[in-house]
C-alpha cells in the first residue's frame, strides 16, 4: 500500500475580489484517479483547485483556490507521501497587481500585467527524496511525444501522461503513458475512470514497491 497525493482541478488568480482567470478543467480526472487509487488499496490525499466533482469517500480532501496554495498543500502533504500524479491545471499566469476593490469600468482597454506562477510538480519533483516518485500530466496539441518527454525531465518525473485538449471537461480520454527513456508504456482511450484504472496499474507495476 502506498500513500499518494493527486493534484487536481483548475486554480484561479483573482485579479479583483470578484474577478479570476482560470481554466475549464473539471477535476474529473483526478476523481477518478482517487477512485482508481483507493479501489488498488492505496491511502489518498487530493489537492484540489475549485471543482462541482465530488472525489470519493475515504479520500483526504484539501481544498485550494490558486497555484501559491496549491504548492503550500501539496508540498506540505508530499512530505508525507510515496508519489504524486500531478492532474491539476493550475493556472500558469497571476496578475502582477491584484485590486483591493472591484475594478471599475473606465471605457479604457484594461491591460493586464502578468507573471508566471510556481509550477507545482516541477517543485515536487525536485524536491522528490529516495523512494518517492512523480507523474505529470502534458496536454499538447503539437509536437506531443517530444514535448511530453522534454516535460518529463524539466519536472524530473517518473511517467508522464501524455494527452490532447479533448481530455478537457470530457468523460472520456485517450492518452499514453510515457517512461523517461521516451518508451510508450501504454497507450489507453475511453473514460477517464478506464484510464485512471490503467494509470494507476502502471504506476502500481513500476513505481510502487
Ligand atoms: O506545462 P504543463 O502545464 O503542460 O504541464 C502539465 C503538468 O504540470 C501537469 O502534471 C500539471 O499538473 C503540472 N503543472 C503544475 N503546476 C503548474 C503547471 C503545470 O503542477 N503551474
Amino acid at each position: 500500500m502506498a500513500r499518494i497525493l493527486i493534484t487536481s482541478g483548475p486554480t484561479r488568480q483573482y485579479l479583483d475580489p470578484v474577478r479570476y482567470i482560470s481554466n475549464a478543467s473539471s477535476g474529473q480526472m483526478g476523481r477518478c484517479l482517487a477512485q482508481a487509487a483507493l479501489d488498488a488499496g492505496h491511502e489518498v490525499i487530493v489537492v484540489s483547485g475549485p471543482v462541482l466533482v465530488e472525489y470519493p469517500l475515504g479520500v483526504t480532501v484539501i481544498p485550494v483556490v490558486s497555484t501559491e496554495e496549491m504548492l503550500e498543500q501539496a508540498t506540505l502533504a508530499f512530505a508525507t507521501c510515496d508519489g504524486v500524479i500531478g492532474a491539476a491545471a493550475p493556472c500558469d499566469y497571476r496578475p502582477v497587481d491584484v485590486a483591493d476593490h472591484k475594478i471599475k469600468k473606465t471605457g479604457d482597454t484594461l491591460i493586464l500585467k502578468l507573471v508566471e506562477t510556481p509550477d507545482v510538480v516541477a517543485t515536487l519533483g525536485a524536491q522528490k527524496k529516495a523512494g518517492q516518485w512523480s507523474v505529470g500530466f502534458a496536454l499538447e496539441t503539437e509536437d506531443a511525444r517530444f514535448r511530453a518527454i522534454t516535460k518529463l525531465q524539466k519536472k524530473n518525473c517518473d511517467l508522464v501522461v501524455l494527452n490532447g485538449t479533448s481530455a478537457i471537461n470530457s468523460a472520456s480520454n485517450q492518452v499514453e503513458i510515457i517512461a523517461p527513456n521516451g518508451d510508450i508504456v501504454e497507450s489507453i482511450s475511453g473514460t477517464k475512470e478506464k484510464v485512471a484504472t490503467k494509470i494507476l496499474a502502471v504506476v502500481q507495476d513500476r513505481l510502487i514497491k
